[in-house]
């Protein structure tokens, strides 16, 4: 960085550097690359980056990323099993599971997961609004995908305890999924298998 009399590549690279996984040096050959787009295309980025961030936020009932003004299209579908909540720890988890084909229910997405060692607990992952929407709803199961690791299990077993007297079942996928991976990779085979394996708890 700090090159000479080029505050503004300076400030496309300190812009760039805060995506994940974009260091220094891959910030500076992105700000470079941008320069070299046509004026159109850098443009183009610029204002797709601008549209997404004006037109997509978190749906207000589950908690998917949505353009809808109100709900989600997925909350609003007549089609979906409304007896069935998956939770999951995030927005992208959704995507592998519904690229399964093996589930039809409706979501709620928590803020992540429960981190005793970084200091986040239920209040700072949404775990209050979930169970708000489950005991004034109608459901028959609730399926808890949250991340096979140490956090997700601990999230899930916090979820399972706060829900145990209640009248569904409460369900943690069957992983053929190793601990410690994270759904977002999980092939469609896996997750199908997750789904039907999913157990008691
Ligand atoms: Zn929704």
């Amino acid at each position: 960085m700090n090159n000479k009399n080029l505050p503004s590549l300076d400030t496309l690279e300190s812009a760039l550097s805060k995506l994940p996984g974009v260091g220094t040096k891959s910030a500076e050959r992105f700000a470079y690359a941008i320069l070299n787009l046509k004026e159109e295309d850098a443009l183009a980025i610029a204002e797709s980056i601008l549209e997404a961030r004006k037109k997509i936020h978190f749906c207000p009932n589950c908690g998917l990323l949505t353009e809808s003004e109100t709900e989600c299209s997925l909350c609003q579908d007549d089609e979906r099993d409304h007896s069935l909540l998956c939770v999951i720890s995030s927005p992208k988890d959704f995507y592998p599971i519904e690229k399964s084909g093996s589930y039809h229910g409706l979501y709620h997405v928590l803020k992540g997961s429960i981190a005793i060692s970084k200091g986040v607990d239920a209040n700072d992952i949404g775990i209050e609004k979930l169970i708000h929407r489950i005991e004034n709803g109608n459901f028959k199961e609730i399926i808890l995908a949250t991340e096979p690791t140490l956090d997700g299990e601990t999230t899930a077993m916090y979820i399972a305890n706060l829900l145990k007297n209640g009248p569904y079942q409460i369900t943690r996928l069957g992983y053929g999924l190793s601990l410690g991976s994270s759904l977002e990779y999980v092939d469609g085979l896996t997750m199908e298998r997750a789904f039907e394996g999913r157990r008691k708890i």
